[in-house]
């Protein structure tokens, strides 16, 4: 590991005054940050500690739910707000790593934790996201985990985080501060797509510290869920995963969220879908339809092409799932 000073800031101005350094970063968990440290992938100087700042929960004026950034992820998913509002989140967060990591994991280093491509953690490998450049060995090695959607030449991995889809379904809006103000960006728009540069990964300014995550009031999120589907039945990443809630009425679909997981370097809201879905009858032939829009796109590769399928089917799957519950509640 290369030496680093440590410090544990108290409130969001002093986290900033601490990381006043081109060389910091902030430490949540360290789940996955001290993981990197320790294969010199990353190599801060100073490490400012920000459990400390806000993990409350609370719900906002118009009925939403604001959660403090040092939230963990445990916490959010037990919350009986989420766990009744948005069960799609609390659904994706235990579907993720395991209680000891959940339970030291927090919400802020959630969202910012890095892809999971084997190749990017070896660096007898060459990846364009660790050192630019260099080429890509994913490309033609082992990529059965990797992109379908909005890869590019440089790079075809995948974000990993479950909460971070189901936090893209529920439009929810991350908020940040640095030395320069604050200011929210929709969670849709935090990642980037890998495009010339895998190294930039979100569009966060340098220095800058979420400071909470709010989701919007959503009744539809009600009936919503998440579904993971992976090598093993625990403790292993997304091969894909589908964050959906769905309103149904008279058999026609009246309002709908969608998003995908383990497809792209981001989480992939659905739009294309959602858009085929809105006014259409609730059947399984147009759950299928909207997925074939959505994936239209897809570019797999020879191990991944399987992707296609499986997400195909897990859309359908999840909407008919939800659309009979949302039947059951009217009747
Ligand atoms: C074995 C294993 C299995 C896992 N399986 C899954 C899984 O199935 N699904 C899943 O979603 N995740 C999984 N994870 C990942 C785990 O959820 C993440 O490591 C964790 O969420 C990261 O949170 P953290 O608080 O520990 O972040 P840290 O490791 O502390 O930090 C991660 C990044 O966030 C930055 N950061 C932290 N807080 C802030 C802040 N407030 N503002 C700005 N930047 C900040 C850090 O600087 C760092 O860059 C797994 C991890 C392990 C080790
Ligand atoms: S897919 Fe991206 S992260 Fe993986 S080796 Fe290629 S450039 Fe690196």
């Amino acid at each position: 590991m290369t030496p680093f000073t440590y410090s544990r800031a108290t409130d969001p101005a002093d986290a900033l005054r601490l990381s006043g350094d081109n060389g910091a970063k902030f430490l949540g968990g360290g789940t996955n940050l001290v993981d990197l440290m320790r294969e010199t992938i990353e190599r801060p100087t100073v490490l400012v500690d920000v459990t400390g700042l806000d993990s409350t929960i609370s719900a906002t004026s118009d009925d939403g739910l604001r959660i403090g950034g040092a939230t963990r992820n445990s916490a959010l998913a037990s919350n009986r707000r989420v766990r009744t509002d948005y069960p799609m989140l609390t659904r994706a967060i235990v579907a993720g790593a395991s209680a000891q990591i959940r339970n030291m994991a927090t919400v802020a280093g959630n969202l910012l934790q890095r892809t999971r491509c084997t190749y990017f953690y070896d660096d007898g490998s060459a990846c364009n996201k660790r050192s630019p450049g260099q080429g890509c060995d994913a490309r033609e090695g082992f990529h059965r985990y990797h992109a379908i959607l909005g890869a590019s030449e440089t790079c075809i991995a995948t974000h990993p985080s479950d909460m971070a889809v189901a936090l893209a379904a529920l439009d929810a809006v991350v908020h940040l501060k640095s030395s320069d103000g604050v200011r929210s960006l929709p969670v849709t728009e935090l990642h980037r797509l890998p495009g010339e540069r895998p190294d930039i990964e979100t569009d966060l300014r340098p220095g800058e510290l979420i400071t909470a995550v709010e989701l919007p009031a959503l009744p539809l999120a009600r009936n919503s869920t998440y579904r993971k589907v992976r090598d093993r039945s625990s403790y292993a990443f997304a091969l894909i995963s589908v964050a959906a809630a769905l309103d149904v009425k008279d058999g026609k679909i009246t309002d709908v969220r969608l998003a995908l997981g383990g497809v792209a370097h981001r989480p992939w809201r659905a739009r294309k879908a959602e858009a085929a879905l809105i006014g259409r009858n609730a059947t399984h032939a147009n759950y299928l339809a909207a997925a074939d829009t959505e994936l239209a796109e897809a570019k797999p590769l020879p191990l991944n092409a399987f992707k296609v399928e499986l997400a195909r089917r897990t859309i359908a799957a999840v909407l008919s799932d939800l659309a009979a519950r949302s039947s059951e509640a009217r009747s």
